[in-house]
């Protein structure tokens, strides 16, 4: 059994020296930001003097208390002060390799135990505060990734030591009122597996390897963030994991499975400040969403520099709603095609996507002719809707909200357009919405390879 002493009397104003016996990785952590291994701590640095000399005293009161005093270090971690945790359970654990379960166990319950404070502080009103921190668009997607993923998106970071940001997580997990027992299973499940592998690796290579891995992961860290958020789903970048099936070839009216995903669909754009404002809204609120564009409309041409860049990352999605916006079953065949085509050309050269296959015909009127001929140019899936907001005619604030509510449910592909006002002011109530059930907004390309 390695033994140790720990003297920092070289600290200025303070004096201790605390004997931590087993605790062998516990003094290099303290050096962690130094080159050097057995250097004392940096006499310069006030806070964390004062963090270390708070450490020592902790140590010193809980250390007696065995496996107790391993789930007092965690739950003091995790509530409010950092301490060198994975040295001091792996210490334990190398000093009594048969106890490694139940030094584990109880760590990872200290954990969850310390969390709960957070998670307290984030369901009780952290939402101002995270928004405050980290801004409205990110909390929205942290927000969703909970919805989705909340299991994973605790116990992953659980599973990263320091700098991870934790407590963020676990406020965040407050914030969207991540079920409590989950909570807390994702956090002991997370913090138990990390303990575990540490201390196999201890045992088999020595108190050393806590060192070693933690300089490799200081080293590796933003890597490390951006694998779990890519894995916990909280990057907007993220692939749906869904399975992707090819778009059908004939009618789309709704989406395939048995999902939350919500396919809004905005068609028209005859106001250029409509179309304008919903370019706010999805760059603000981070919604995805599919416009069936006349080009005819200058809306497409004004608001391009605003919408193109969502086009690009594939927020927005443009579909074809043929150039000026006929009943395309009384006109004739070289018409239709015109219509399509020259729609496809601008949509091309303003927005770089020609928006196949998804044609959307003018009124949803179509015939076996007219599918032919949108077919011929590329456009094989006929994409109709199977619910609406009501706005094809003038339509009050309360009559499309009401609508909204009818016609927002998984799978539906929802009909709007971007021509009257009134869906502007209705904004937060359809965020409302497809918060409160839990939907995820999706483009076509979302759902369909
Ligand atoms: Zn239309």
């Amino acid at each position: 059994m390695a033994s140790s002493q720990l003297s920092v009397s070289s600290c200025p104003g303070f004096s201790a020296t605390a004997p931590i016996n087993h605790l062998t990785g516990y003094r290099s952590l303290f050096a962690y930001n130094q080159n050097t291994d057995n250097r004392q701590l940096a006499p310069d640095n006030c806070l964390k003097r004062l963090l270390h000399k708070w450490s020592l005293f902790i140590l010193a009161v809980l250390k007696p208390l065995g496996v107790w005093g391993v789930l007092g270090f965690a739950a003091v971690d995790a509530a409010f002060l950092g301490m060198p945790l994975d040295a001091i359970v792996t210490g334990y654990v190398w000093a009594n390799p048969r106890q490694l379960l139940l030094y584990c166990a109880m760590a990872a319950a200290g954990s969850a135990l310390g969390s709960i404070v957070w998670y307290v502080i984030g369901y009780k009103g952290g939402e101002v505060l995270l928004v405050r921190r980290i801004g409205e668009q990110r909390f929205n997607k942290i927000k969703a990734s909970f919805e989705r993923h909340e299991f994973l998106a605790i116990m992953l970071p659980s599973m990263l030591p320091p700098p991870t940001p934790f407590k963020l997580f676990v406020l965040s997990a407050g914030v969207a009122e991540m079920r409590f027992s989950h909570f807390l299973a994702a956090i002991f499940a997370g913090r138990f597996l990390r303990f575990v592998l540490l201390s196999f690796l201890v045992i088999r290579f020595g108190p050393g390897i806590v060192d070693f891995l933690g300089g490799i992961l200081h080293h590796h860290l933003r890597t490390a963030i951006a694998v779990v958020a890519a894995a916990s789903g909280s990057s907007s970048a993220r692939a749906f994991p869904t399975q992707k099936v090819a778009p059908p070839v004939g009618v789309l009216t709704r989406l395939p499975g048995d999902d939350n995903q919500l396919a809004l669909t905005i068609d028209d754009g005859a106001s250029v400040a409509v179309v304008g404002a919903f370019a706010d809204f999805c760059r603000d609120s981070g919604t995805r969403l599919t416009f069936f564009v006349n080009g005819a409309n200058s809306s497409w041409s004004a608001n391009a520099p605003a919408l193109r860049p969502m086009v690009d990352s594939g927020q927005i999605q443009m579909g074809n709603h043929t150039w000026s916006h006929p009943d395309i079953t009384r006109i004739g065949s070289a018409s239709v095609a015109d219509q399509i085509r020259r729609n496809a050309d601008f949509l091309r050269n303003t927005y770089g996507v020609d928006g196949t296959p998804y044609f959307r015909p003018p009124y949803g009127r179509h015939t076996p002719t007219t599918d032919q001929i949108a077919a011929d140019q590329g456009y094989t899936t006929i994409t109709l809707w199977s619910g609406d907001i009501g706005d094809d005619v003038p339509i009050s604030e309360a009559g499309l909200i009401a609508a909204a509510q009818k016609s927002f449910q998984p799978q539906q592909i929802v009909l709007g357009h971007a021509n009257k006002p009134t869906i502007t002011h209705c904004y937060t109530q359809l965020l409302d919405i497809i918060h409160s059930r839990n939907l995820q907004t999706v483009t076509l390309n979302d759902v369909f390879a």
